[in-house]
């Protein structure tokens, strides 16, 4: 207990400040926390978002320019080596990679600042346990500190092994269905107690080495073998989760080694992750445990054969189609991930103007996981500036105005738009809130063929009597039903 005391005055009483130099470090930290706490709060809504990105940069730069000013920096080689291979690294992955792929490079820079954190816990308490070589003395460990390191390579190892498996299963490079075999969950269980069982033992006893060690590989396995059996649609709320992880061992890593900057940003990262994966599995329906241990989407292309075999969809051309937009008194446009991989966005704000021009009123139906990252449409949206009074971000609104609408168009939407959601028990998506745009009076559906969504499964929809079928890229086919308006329009 006296050892927890002291711990918890030491962080009450703060960093030492013994010179000007420690007094611009702790500044430029709590100006970089400033920061960071700006960007979170303006990154909660689209219009701010862009805005929001910058002060969490300008934060950042804050914290690195303060960490390069710490007195106890002896030497600068190894840190520019550091940096030149990070921004080797970092500037084209940042350039090059597409929108669309950004949940999986998530993933895989979640993974570096873990291989960090656990790296410098390590490092902290082999340094704990080595003799100085001037004195002789061994440092040694305070059973707080060891909390904090402990903590900081249970969740750190874990989130290292645990990003790269996400990464994997997003890029594609495993498969992305869950693997699973009987009495996973159990045998998880028993080695993450058997790692916190070393982690107390770690804090009891802080120079058990092997205790230390056991917990890092016990962490790195654990990350693997809880990975492998959820499936690639949960992937996401996955990568939110260790996201949460790595700023839990970001944050331990600043009570280890005395770093304020560290405990808020690991903090805000720890506490912001998990929020988002609560959101993201409430907004799928599905409970949090659900997601971690339910192995999602097992089972689903089986289903998907049956029920597509049997029927087949209406299909209509753009010239027929512009018509009826053109004359339709209300339109709700529902975007999808093929829209942001077409990268159909400017051309479909063309489209609504054309339809506004001639006297329809349009709205999106934006549901809160189209795509592939939370918000990514509606960031889609804002970039070809639409404006967010068109946006119908509640699922219940967007059904209200889809019940009286004249045509819904779908664009490069599935999962989102699937009956079966509601109707079939034993559809992977079953409880998932989902827009009705069925109970408009028609329904165009602009996809370039008969793929699946996300989840893999076949969609009824496509195969009611009021949907037809806009095959094709979704800029092709909406660069065609604007060419056959805007015909339209020069006829009269
Ligand atoms: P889906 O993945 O369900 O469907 C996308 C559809 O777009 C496909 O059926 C595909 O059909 C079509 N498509 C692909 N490329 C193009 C193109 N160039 N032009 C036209 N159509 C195209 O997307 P939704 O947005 O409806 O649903 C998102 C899914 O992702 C949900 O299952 C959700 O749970 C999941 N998810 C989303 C998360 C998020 O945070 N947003 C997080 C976790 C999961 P075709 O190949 O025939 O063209």
């Amino acid at each position: 207990m006296s050892h927890l005391f002291a711990f918890l005055r030491a962080l009450e009483e703060g960093p030492q400040i013994n010179s000007t130099q420690d007094l611009i470090v702790q500044a430029s930290y709590l100006i970089a926390s400033i920061f960071f706490i700006l960007g979170l709060r303006s990154l909660t809504r689209p219009d701010s978002a862009r805005r929001g990105m910058q002060q969490a940069a300008g934060g950042m730069l804050f914290a690195v320019v303060g960490t390069l000013l710490n007195s106890g920096i002896l030497t600068y080689q190894w840190i520019i080596l550091g940096l030149i291979l990070g921004a080797i690294a970092g500037y084209p992955m940042a350039m090059k990679v597409p929108m669309t792929a950004m949940p999986q490079f998530i993933a895989f820079s979640h993974a570096f600042g873990a291989i960090a954190a656990t790296l410098v816990g390590i490092v902290e308490y082999r340094h704990a346990f080595t003799p100085n070589e001037l004195t002789g003395q061994t440092p040694g460990l305070s059973h707080g500190v060891a909390a904090a390191l402990g903590f900081e390579v249970l969740f750190g190892a874990l989130t290292v092994t645990g990003s790269f498996m996400a990464f994997g299963k997003l890029q594609e490079l495993i498969t992305g269905r869950p693997i699973t075999f009987r009495g996973q969950n159990a045998v998880n269980m028993g080695l993450m107690a058997v790692a916190f069982g070393c982690f107390a033992m770690l804090i009891y006893q802080p120079d058990t080495a092997w205790a230390f060690y056991a917990m890092v590989a016990l962490s790195l396995f654990l990350g693997v073998s809880m990975v492998l059996p959820i499936g690639g649609g949960d992937m996401p709320v996955v990568v939110s989760l260790l996201n949460s992880y790595a700023g839990l061992a970001a944050a331990a890593t600043g009570f280890a080694i005395g770093n304020n900057v560290l405990i808020i940003a690991g903090a805000l990262e720890g506490a912001g992750g998990f929020i988002l994966s609560v959101m993201m599995s409430k907004a799928m329906n599905r409970s949090f445990a659900n997601v971690i241990f339910g192995a999602f989407g097992s089972g689903a292309p089986a289903a998907a054969k049956e029920k597509g075999e049997a029927k087949e969809s209406k299909t209509i051309s753009a010239e027929d189609a512009a018509v009826q937009l053109a004359y339709a008194g209300s339109v709700v446009i529902v975007p999808g991930y093929g829209m942001a991989v077409a990268q159909a966005q400017h051309i479909c704000r063309e489209l609504m103007e054309l339809i506004a021009k001639q006297g329809g009123e349009v709205k999106y139906a934006i549901h809160p996981v189209a795509g592939r990252m939370p918000g990514h449409l509606n960031v889609i949206l804002s970039e070809a500036g639409i404006d967010y009074g068109a946006l119908l971000t509640d699922v219940d609104d967007a059904n209200r105005v889809l019940q009286t609408a004249d045509v819904a168009v779908i664009i490069g939407a599935n999962d989102i738009v699937n009956p079966d959601a509601e109707e079939d028990k034993s559809s992977p998506l079953y409880g998932m809130p989902i827009f009705r745009p069925w109970t408009a009076k028609t329904v165009y559906v602009i996809k370039r063929g008969k793929g699946t969504g996300f989840s893999g499964v076949e969609n009824p929809l496509f195969f009611k009597d009021n949907a037809l079928m806009l095959y094709g890229d979704a800029k092709n086919v909406i660069g065609s039903l604007v060419k056959e308006i805007k015909a339209l329009d020069d006829s009269h």
